[in-house]
């Protein structure tokens, strides 16, 4: 059978359905869906993702198979629409829209009314009766034609748009304020202007013949996959150039029309808290464009119930329906047509991260979803968005006090933003290149935004509503937005905006809260949210913190489901406890090197690397072993038999001395020695490559006095812990850098003697284990080796990834960002693990490990730990635990959760019985 190309959909009837969005894109698939379910969907055809592909690869033309196939569905579309392409009489229109896989908003083309030339036009005049509406429908044929298919558009960045200019001067010399003002005649004229100004301005005629009008517009949708914005919106969502997208060919429905037509989109649940309410936006008597466009500020959807009850209820119906059949919360756009209603989109909403876990908590319990669907819907770097700051409200109160509230938009994303005002994206992306804190100030915004509002803190818009481009793309970015702020005067050549008589200029600083849409001038402190005041701060009631009991649910649900032990990194009594707080279930490094910082330690560990003798060094550790005791003993305290992994002292002995001559003789002259002497052993100590030098277990193999001082202070402290505190303890020590199993017998013997030798003393008993980090790709391949020594691994996976890529993890952003960018590497190595490199080493550490030492127990705590794809990794390879910074275990429990869930073996599938086979082959 010759390959299907183009595939066509009518109320009732389609060729394809929602599993097919890598052919049909997911507009060609959810329109054939609907179609098929029978909701009302205007007739047309889905010219396949293939094809996109193939135009590039035949010099950008469609290829003849496909032109013939296309011909043959719009004889269908004729058919099913009883109308024909540039009749004469009674002329079919159709829209011609984009629509990728993976939803891309706005970053594609569309042309709608395509078909209309003066023939078709007055033809249309004579059938509807409506000369105003048909020319509206010309003009913005024209102009979205002149766009997109001829090329004439704003070339800089403070151009205004060429056709919005002829419209602005046509309403001047007519002395009119408002489109709705302009007549037929008006806009007729401004066709033939635009027609004019096309020819002119880009050598084009503009064409009358709609085969000729159609092939343009496939062409150029196809060609749009390929422009700037859509290419810098797929490297954001790492969308595969491969994919293409889909061309969608189908009967223009006029929400136009006049008064009983209209137009809107809608989300079946509110799309930032999660609400379940229908939420969504519409206009009477305008196209789709209108309302997201904000070019008019649209009506919420509840007041269509008095504008077109009928319609209305139908939408209702439709809401729940596609509830239902979806499971999910959708966002669809509809048209009504002289009182008659159409479903031009359906598709899964964009939300906040409030609104995900809302709904998939909300859906769990209306019994639509599984707690494990909810879970795996749910990124787990979404979280972040609901532990972002909120405003310091004594602040933010002061300030409106003050008067300070410059105006209120449309709370369109959740959270609290301060910057310095910018107003257009490249300076968004400069200013926040500089460290600074920028806040992207549009008239609108449109996808070729779309970098600035990504490097901005938060964006602010004077036009459009919740469905707004702004809104929708700062939600799925978890960018604080305020839009449609209608009081907001901008003038973009003067880098300024008046609101209300008050004039703000670039730089100046501004607060926005995106959760009620209010937009103060100057900066105002942020607070915690609402989790981190229940957990953190412990100054808020669980039962008072709705957002808070919800995240609870989804953590619960988590723990459940996962098969990794989470744990935190953590060097300090007040991280453990915010640790635990988050849900960690042990300590998975203590850098005991973080304590030498601390209120009084740093003298003793410098005269400890300033010693000439082991007694004198032992003099100084002596010093320090009550200093380091009292901290572990906090430690342990707080974690009240949970394993803490303590590791002994990793760093080069340098990053505890000054480097200049005025610290140096700081020192001396505290210590009494001479400046030289400091200065001497300070370049004694120098290295060429110190990260690879005289640090980790080399340090305490040179000086086992200091191994031997903190294992002691390790185990003195679980003694007393246990004893005086009757708090059990686990402590785990764990040694840095390990190559060879010979540096580890060396450092595990003054490690167990310190433990035989304190539980003695002491007269107490206690479990404690040795192990190892494998952080050098030695380590790794002799894990079996090191495994007869080691009753733990932990995976340094910073060190790991620095040592197997032979990569400085300090300095190498110069080549590693554009590395990234060339794609040589898909993520930041240190970021996301190197599953074919490092990963490899990790792989088979852990299987030579276990096969020497069957119960070792295995973890990691680089920072890959907190990371949602090395979490997964780390479940594939079998770890037993994962540990992270504090604050990023709530985002590891769910990684953990989904990494369950989406890697689970599939059930087998069922064989056909034996007798049913051999009956077959009989
Ligand atoms: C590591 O190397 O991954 C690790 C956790 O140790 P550090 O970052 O302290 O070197
Ligand atoms: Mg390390």
């Amino acid at each position: 059978m010759a390959k299907k190309y183009v595939y066509f959909f009518g109320t009732g009837a389609a060729e394809g359905n929602m599993r097919m969005k890598d052919t049909l894109g997911g507009k060609g698939a959810n329109l054939a869906e609907m179609a098929g379910i029978g909701l009302p969907v205007p007739p047309g055809f889905t010219i396949s993702t293939e094809v996109c592909a193939l135009y590039y690869k035949n010099r950008k033309r469609i290829p003849e198979v496909v032109r013939l196939e296309v011909e043959k569905n719009l004889k269908k579309l004729e058919k099913a629409a009883g109308r024909a392409f540039g009749d004469a009489k009674d002329p079919l229109l159709v829209s011609v829209r984009s629509g990728a896989r993976a939803s891309m908003p706005g970053m594609m083309d569309t042309i709608l009314n395509l078909g209309l030339n003066d023939r078709t036009a007055a033809a249309l005049v004579a059938r509807t009766g409506n000369e105003r509406f048909v020319f509206d429908c010309y003009r913005r044929f024209v102009q979205m034609y002149g766009d997109v298919v001829l090329g004439l558009r704003p070339v800089h960045k403070d151009d205004i748009d060429p056709f919005e200019e002829i419209i602005e001067s046509k309403k001047r010399e007519r002395g009119v304020r408002a489109d709705a003002d302009l007549t037929a005649a008006d806009l007729e004229d401004l066709v033939a202007r635009f027609k004019a100004a096309i020819k002119e301005r880009t050598g084009h005629d503009f064409p009358d013949d709609p085969r000729r009008q159609l092939w343009g517009a496939i062409g150029a949708v196809f060609g749009s996959w390929m422009n700037e914005r859509a290419i810098a919106y797929r490297k954001m969502y790492d969308i595969p150039e491969a994919w293409g997208t889909a061309v969608n060919v189908q009967l223009m429905v006029f929400g136009n029309m006049g008064a009983d037509s209209g137009t809107g989109v809608a989300f079946t649940r509110d799309a930032a808290t999660g609400e379940n309410v229908f939420y969504g936006e519409y206009l009477m008597n305008a196209q789709g464009e209108d309302v997201v466009a904000g070019i008019r500020t649209p009506r919420p959807i509840a007041e269509l119930r008095k504008d077109d009850p009928k319609a209305y209820a139908e939408l209702e119906r439709i809401r729940r329906e596609l509830e239902k059949h979806y499971a999910d919360m959708m966002d669809i756009e509809f048209t009504i047509e002289r009182g008659k209603l159409y479903m031009l989109q359906c598709r899964v909403g964009k939300r906040t991260a409030f609104a995900a876990i809302r709904i998939a908590v909300d859906m769990v319990g209306e019994k639509l979803i599984s707690e494990k669907e909810a879970l795996s819907r749910i990124e787990p770097d979404q979280l972040n968005q609901l532990l972002r700051p909120v405003f310091d409200p004594a602040e933010k109160q002061a300030a409106v006090k003050a008067g300070r509230l410059l105006a209120k938009g449309l709370n369109a994303g959740p959270g609290a933003a301060s910057g310095r005002i910018v107003f257009n994206s490249a300076d968004a992306e400069a200013w926040a290149r500089k460290g600074e804190k920028a806040i992207l100030t549009r008239i609108e915004t449109s996808p070729e935004d779309i970098r600035g509002m990504s490097a901005a803190e938060g964006i602010l818009t004077a036009r459009g509503g919740m469905t707004s481009h702004a809104a929708l793309v700062a939600r799925q970015m978890g960018r604080v937005c305020v839009a449609g702020c209608g009081d907001l005067v901008i003038d973009y050549g003067g880098r300024a905006m008046t609101v209300k008589g008050r004039e703000l200029k670039e730089g100046d600083w501004v607060s926005i809260d995106g959760t009620t849409g209010e937009v103060i001038e100057g900066r105002i402190a942020t607070k915690p949210s609402e989790v981190l005041q229940v957990l953190i701060e412990r100054t808020l009631d669980p039962a008072r913190a709705p957002v808070y009991r919800t995240f609870a649910k989804v953590m619960a649900w988590a723990d459940k489901h996962r098969a990794l032990g989470i744990r935190a990194n953590a060097d300090q009594p007040d991280q453990a406890r915010n640790a635990l707080a988050f849900g960690a279930e042990g300590i998975g490094l203590c850098r005991t090197e973080h304590m030498f910082f601390g209120e009084g330690k740093i003298g003793p560990m410098r005269e400890m690397i300033l010693a000439d003798a082991a007694e004198e060094r032992k003099a100084a550790l002596a010093k320090l072993l009550p200093f380091q005791r009292r901290d572990f003993e906090g430690i342990f305290e707080v974690m009240a038999g949970r394993p803490v992994t303590i590791r002994t002292i990793d760093p080069p002995l340098h990053e505890f001395l000054p480097h200049e001559e005025k610290g140096q003789r700081e020192i001396a002259a505290d210590m009494g020695i001479p400046y030289e002497k400091v200065r001497e052993r300070v370049e004694s100590l120098h290295e060429l490559n110190p990260m690879l030098g005289f640090r980790g277990c080399r340090l305490g193999i040179i000086y086992p006095e200091i191994t031997e001082m903190q294992a002691r202070a390790i185990f003195e402290a679980a003694a007393t812990v246990k004893k005086k505190k009757r708090i059990p303890v686990l402590p785990e020590v764990m040694i840095p850098l390990v190559g060879h199993v010979k540096e580890l017998r060396h450092q595990e013997r003054i490690v167990r003697a310190a433990a035989e030798a304190v539980m003695k003393e002491q007269g107490v008993g206690f479990d404690y284990r040795v192990g190892t980090m494998i952080e050098v790709p030695r380590g790794a391949v002799t894990a079996d080796e090191i495994a007869t020594v080691a009753e733990f691994f932990s995976f340094g996976t910073n060190d790991l990834t620095q040592t197997t890529l032979g990569v400085s993890r300090d300095d190498a952003g110069r080549f590693l960002i554009p590395y990234v960018e060339k794609g040589i590497y898909a993520k930041d190595p240190f970021e996301v693990i190197d599953r074919e490199g490092v990963g490899q080493l990790m792989r088979l550490a852990v299987e030579r490990g276990r096969r020497t030492r069957p119960a070792l127990k295995l973890g990691i705590c680089g920072e890959h730990g907190g990371d949602p794809s090395s979490v997964e990794f780390c479940h594939l390879i079998g770890l037993d635990y994962v540990s992270c910074s504090p604050y990023r275990v709530p985002i590891a429990r769910l990684a953990a959760a989904r990494a369950a869930i989406l890697n689970a073996p599939k059930p087998a599938a069922k064989k056909p019985a034996k007798a049913a086979r051999t009956a077959r082959k009989r």
